[in-house]
C-alpha cells in the first residue's frame, strides 16, 4: 500500500500527528500494537496510576473547541481519565479509521531509489510511504528483571505496565510488590488496603511529594476556559510545560528560617511545586541537599517505625535527578500492621521459587507478586523498529554508544524519518503533550516546506548531529540529573550505555532552537530534489 505518511504509537504524539498531516491532506496510516489509543495511558492500568502534572495543564491546546468540549473530573486526573480523554480527540477528530490497531510495526527500511520507506507489520503488510514517523513513547518496552527461577512461581505474576483489563483482585492475599520507582509508589497504598499481608522490595528509595487531588469545580473549569490562549502561551515558554509558581531566587541568598518557610509552604501546595522552590536545587549540590533533608525529615515525621524511616530515606542521589514520584499516602502505608518493606540493598533478591521470593536469605511466601520494574526507557521502543536507513545501515549500529540525533527528530543517514518525543528532545523532563504539540508543529512545518519546494528527501547532517548530541550531554553535565543512576541514563537496564538521554535546555529553549533551525531554512539538514513527477502529494494543503 502506498502511502504519504506512517505514523507509529497512538499516544499524545502520534495522534497529534496523525491529525496534522490529515489535516494537511496527507494519506497517512497510524499503526499502533495496542487495540484503543492512549499509548502509555493504554497500556498501564495498575491500581492507583495517575498523573503527575495537572490535568489542565496535561492536555492538548491546539484547538479551543477541544478544550472547551472536555472536563477534568480532578486536579491531576486517573490514568484511565487520561485514556477516556484521548479516545475523545481521536473520535471528535475522525481519527480513528485511520488507526490500524493490533498491529505492530517489525521493521521500516529506507529505498534509497524510490524516495520511500518500505514498513513491515507483524500481519504480514508492507506499506510503502515518504515520510515515517515513529511516535512509540519513552516508557513502552516493560523491563522484566532477570531474577531466577521468575517462570517458576505458582502464583500470580503482574507487571505494572501490563495490567491488563480486568485488574486483580487482592482481597485476602499475600502480596509482594518489586519496585518502588513512579509505579511502585503509585499502586502500593492502593494494594495494602485489600491485601491481607504487603511486603514490599525496595532497592532505590524515592523522593516522594505529596499531592492533594480536589475535584475540579465548574469554576476552575470556567477559569481554564478563559485563560486558553494565555495558558497555552505561558506553557510553550516554560522550562517544563507547565506553569510553576516561580522560585524567589537561590537558595543560599535567605536565611535558614527563610528557606524552611519556603519548603514548608511549597510542600503544601503538593506536586512539583517543591522543586521550584529555588533557582538552584538542580545545579547545586549544597542547595539541593538542604531540599532534599528537607523531604527525609517529612518522610521521618510520617513513618512510625525508624527502621522502616531509615530504609524510606536512604537516598543516596539528588533529590530530583530521577523525576520525583507524586503520592497520596505512601510513605504511611508502611504504618499499617500488614505492611512490611525490605531492602533490596542490604537483602539482595536472589530467587524465586515455586512459592515466594528468597532475598537475603530468607523465603517469604506471596499469592501474587507486582513486578513495578519499569521499562527500557527512551530507546526500548525506537531500537525495536528495526529500523535501517541509508545503505542499508541499521539504527540500533549508529546508536551503539548512545543515541545520536539533530534535535531528537532526525538521525544523519535516516532521510524523512522524523522521530517524535525521543531521546535528546525535552519531552520526558516536560509535560509531555505540551512538549508533542511543539514538536508535531516544527515536524508539519518541515514537511510543508518540502512539499512546496520539491524536495523529495531531508537528512541531518553529521556535524549538526555532532553539535546537538554535544550540547545535550554539556546541559546535562551542568546539572545535578546526571549523578542519579535512572532510567534516563539507561542505568536500569544491564549493558545500555550509560548517558543522560533526556534535553534538560527545557521546552522553551528546545522551541527556540527548533524555531531558529526552521528561519534558517533548516540550517543543519540536507535536502534532495524530488525527481519531476516523483512524490508531491497532490491533495497537500488542500485542508
Ligand atoms: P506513548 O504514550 O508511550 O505511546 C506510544 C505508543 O506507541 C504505544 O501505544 C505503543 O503501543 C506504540 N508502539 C510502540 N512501538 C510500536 C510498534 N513497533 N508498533 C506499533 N505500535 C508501537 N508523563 C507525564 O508528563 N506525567 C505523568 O504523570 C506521567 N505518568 C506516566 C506514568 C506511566 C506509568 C508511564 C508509563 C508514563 C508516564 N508519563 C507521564 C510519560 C508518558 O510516557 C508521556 O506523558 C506520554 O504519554 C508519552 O506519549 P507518547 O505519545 O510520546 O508515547
Amino acid at each position: 500500500m502506498k502511502l504519504d505518511a506512517v505514523v507509529v504509537g497512538a499516544g499524545f504524539a502520534g495522534i497529534y500527528m496523525l491529525h496534522r498531516l490529515r489535516e494537511a491532506g496527507l494519506s497517512v496510516r497510524l499503526i499502533e500494537a495496542g487495540a484503543d489509543v492512549g499509548g502509555a495511558w493504554y497500556w498501564n492500568r495498575y491500581p492507583g496510576l495517575r498523573c503527575d502534572v495537572p490535568s489542565l495543564d496535561y492536555q492538548y491546546r491546539f484547538s479551543e473547541e477541544l478544550h472547551n468540549g472536555w472536563r477534568w473530573p480532578e486536579r491531576y486526573s486517573e490514568g484511565p481519565v487520561i485514556q477516556r480523554y484521548l479516545s475523545y480527540v481521536a473520535d471528535r477528530l475522525g481519527l480513528r479509521e485511520h488507526i490500524q490497531f493490533e498491529t505492530r510495526v517489525e521493521a521500516a527500511a529506507w529505498d534509497e531509489a524510490a524516495h520511500r520507506w518500505s514498513v513491515k507489520t507483524d500481519r504480514g503488510e508492507t506499506l510503502s510511504a515518504r515520510y515515517l514517523l515513529p511516535a512509540v513513547g519513552p516508557l513502552t518496552v516493560v523491563n522484566m528483571p532477570a531474577i531466577p527461577g521468575l517462570e517458576d512461581f505458582a502464583g500470580r505474576i503482574h507487571h505494572t505496565a501490563r495490567w491488563g483489563d480486568k485488574g486483580a483482585d487482592f482481597t485476602g492475599r499475600d502480596v509482594a510488590v518489586i519496585g518502588t520507582g513512579s509505579s511502585g509508589v503509585q499502586c502500593i497504598p492502593v494494594i495494602a488496603k485489600t491485601a491481607k499481608c504487603l511486603t514490599v522490595y525496595q532497592r532505590t528509595p524515592a523522593y516522594s511529594l505529596p499531592v492533594t487531588n480536589p475535584a475540579l469545580s465548574d469554576a476552575d473549569i470556567e477559569a481554564a476556559r478563559l485563560r486558553f490562549a494565555e495558558d497555552g502561551q505561558e506553557r510553550l515558554a516554560s522550562w517544563g510545560g507547565m506553569t510553576l509558581p516561580h522560585p524567589p531566587g537561590a537558595t543560599f541568598d535567605f536565611s535558614p528560617e527563610e528557606r524552611e518557610a519556603e519548603f514548608e509552604r511549597r510542600w503544601g501546595m503538593g506536586g512539583f511545586a517543591f522543586l521550584a522552590s529555588f533557582t538552584d536545587l538542580m545545579v547545586n549540590p549544597d542547595a539541593n541537599a538542604e531540599a532534599a533533608n528537607f523531604v527525609r525529615r517529612k518522610i521521618r515525621e510520617k513513618v512510625n517505625d525508624p527502621a522502616a524511616a531509615a530504609i524510606l530515606t536512604s537516598q543516596d542521589f539528588p533529590l530530583g535527578a530521577k523525576r520525583p514520584c507524586l503520592d497520596t499516602g505512601y510513605y504511611e502505608t508502611f504504618n499499617e500492621p500488614h505492611v512490611s518493606l525490605v531492602d533490596v540493598r542490604a537483602n539482595p533478591i536472589e530467587r524465586f521459587t515455586r512459592e515466594g521470593i528468597v532475598a537475603g536469605g530468607v523465603e517469604r511466601r506471596f499469592d501474587d507478586v507486582v513486578l513495578a520494574t519499569g521499562f527500557d526507557a527512551m530507546t526500548g521502543a525506537l531500537l525495536k523498529l528495526n529500523v535501517t536507513g541509508r545503505n542499508g545501515v541499521a539504527l540500533g549500529d549508529v546508536w551503539v554508544d548512545g543515541p545520536r540525533t539533530y534535535l531528537s527528530a532526525a538521525v544523519a543517514g535516516f532521510p524523512n524519518m522524523f522521530i517524535l518525543a525521543g531521546p535528546a528532545s525535552p519531552s520526558i523532563m516536560s509535560n509531555a503533550p505540551a512538549a508533542a504539540e511543539q514538536q508535531v508543529d516544527w515536524v508539519i512545518n518541515c514537511i510543508t516546506h518540502m512539499e512546496t519546494n520539491g524536495v523529495a528527501a531531508i537528512e541531518a547532517e553529521e556535524a549538526a548531529q555532532d553539535e546537538w548530541t554535544q550540547h545535550v550531554e554539556q546541559v546535562a553535565q551542568h546539572t545535578l540529573y546526571p549523578r542519579a543512576n535512572s532510567w534516563i541514563m539507561g542505568a536500569n537496564i544491564p549493558g545500555k550505555p550509560r548517558l543522560y538521554m533526556a534535553y534538560l535546555g527545557g521546552l522553551n529553549a528546545y522551541r527556540d532552537r527548533c524555531t531558529g533551525v526552521a528561519a534558517a531554512g533548516y540550517k543543519g539538514f540536507r535536502f534532495e530534489q524530488a525527481a519531476p513527477g516523483e512524490g508531491q502529494s497532490l491533495e497537500f494543503g488542500a485542508a
